[in-house]
């Protein structure tokens, strides 16, 4: 007998004969002896229609007010699905947050789960029922207010209530069939793979890999959760997520992940001093915009240019504040382009590979693609390039390092 967390996405749960099906599908698994927790998002478009509801009254909704709205969608969802098995003749159990003990801290709109209680979870698998969570939804432990933890958070409270109750497996039924090589509405030969380490799904997931929210990605790696991504409609096994011990063949790249909401920002004729990167950057972070890339050069005549870059629906505010700055600190000028993308490689391989980056500006170089930045991480090689040769460059990447056949390439390639 295991114990099972599965956790099943809005367009799993997006109507009724769907519903019916993940019931179905729930029910078969609790009578092969399993103990069963569900993790349900609300129905497609839910969360999306809440919103805008909210937005109608009130252009900056207040956000107590809002996580009581939002968590609605997952209250219907749990509570139908229930009604749903019981028709087919399972026990099932509905719990929100707060009853299924997902203690967050106050933060309305991204809480943070601090912990689990799992104690009435228990409770219930012990009496044979099946528990059916509300995802996306906690209590914030000191005041007793309902918050929610951020678009995508039902795959959070999934790998917190598997981390809590020690599941053998998290589940996570989604509308693709597991991470790919790369997305495969670019390359169609894109591979689905076996297995993927916490770490290279972070790169991925933070790269612009939607298929798992990062935060729950985070929390398994620090909980050692196994992750199972599939699909809600076929049975074929999806991709594990898991450590990195547990990686048997490795290729050097895992994937190519590309991400287009990004712009870049230069400021040119910084002056190299003590204090400058912090007059920059506080104002920024102040603004609430999270800065990712960010590359200085070594200083030529004591001044140098610094090169970052910011989300696209950011990018106006901090033009707008940087022009400020720039003065303040009297550097020559600020220079922007809201249309570059990322394409980055990933790979724990590449820790004992030489070779890896060289080869992929050689791809790009191949197809005429010009590199704006480069940065590395350890398992990661990201460049910033013209918008508009997207796919062109994720294309010759999957291809240049032998992807689709999942090849180890030959030994003096590297
Ligand atoms: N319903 C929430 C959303 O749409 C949470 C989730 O689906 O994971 O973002
Ligand atoms: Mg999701």
């Amino acid at each position: 007998m295991a114990l099972i967390v599965q956790k099943y996405g809005g367009t799993s749960v997006g109507g009724l004969n769907r519903i019916r099906r993940v019931a179905q599908k729930v029910k078969t698994l609790a009578e092969a002896g399993n103990q069963v927790v569900v993790v349900l998002s609300a129905m497609a478009g839910e969360t999306d229609r809440l919103l805008r509801l909210a937005q109608e009254v009130h252009p900056d909704p207040d956000e107590r007010e809002l996580d009581v709205l939002l968590a609605t969608g997952e209250q219907q969802s749990v509570a139908l699905f229930c009604i749903a098995s019981h028709a087919v003749g399972l026990d099932a159990h509905s719990l929100l947050g707060f009853q299924a003990g997902l203690l967050t801290n106050h933060r309305y709109g991204k809480a943070r789960i601090e912990l689990v209680d799992a104690l009435r979870v228990h409770e219930l698998l012990d009496q044979g029922k099946v528990v059916v969570v509300a995802g996306f939804q906690g209590v914030d432990e000191d005041t007793g207010d309902l918050t929610t933890l951020g678009r995508g958070g039902s795959d959070t409270t999934a790998v917190a209530m598997a981390a809590a109750l020690k599941a053998d497996v998290c589940e996570i039924y989604t509308d693709v069939e597991g991470v790919f090589t790369t997305d495969p509405n670019i390359v169609p030969e894109a591979r689905k793979l076996e297995r993927i380490s916490y770490e290279e799904m972070l790169e991925m997931a933070s790269l612009g890999a939607k298929v798992l929210d990062i935060r729950s990605v985070e929390f398994a790696a620090k909980f050692g959760v196994r992750i199972h991504v599939r699909s809600t409609f076929t049975d074929r096994e999806g991709t594990m997520v898991v450590p990195e011990e547990q990686i048997k063949e490795q290729l050097i790249i895992s994937g190519v992940a590309y991400n287009k909401n990004e712009a870049r920002i230069t400021i040119k004729g910084v002056p190299d001093q003590p204090g400058v990167a912090r007059k920059v950057f506080t104002p920024i972070s102040n603004a609430g915009i999270v800065v990712d890339v960010i590359i200085q050069n070594t200083s030529v005549d004591g001044t140098t240019d610094l090169t970052f870059t910011v989300p696209k629906t950011d990018y106006k505010k901090a033009m707008g504040l940087l022009s400020t700055v720039c003065s303040e600190i009297g550097a020559k000028e600020v220079l922007g382009d809201p249309n570059i993308a990322k394409v980055s490689i990933i790979g724990i391989g590449m820790r004992n590979h030489a070779g890896v980056a060289s080869k992929m500006f050689g791809a790009l170089a191949d197809e005429g693609i010009n590199i704006q930045t480069i940065n590395t991480s350890e398992i990661k090689v990201s460049c910033v390039i013209d918008e508009k040769y997207t796919e062109l460059a994720v294309r010759a990447l999957h291809k240049a390092f032998g992807l689709a056949e999942g090849l180890e390439p030959a030994a003096e390639d590297i």
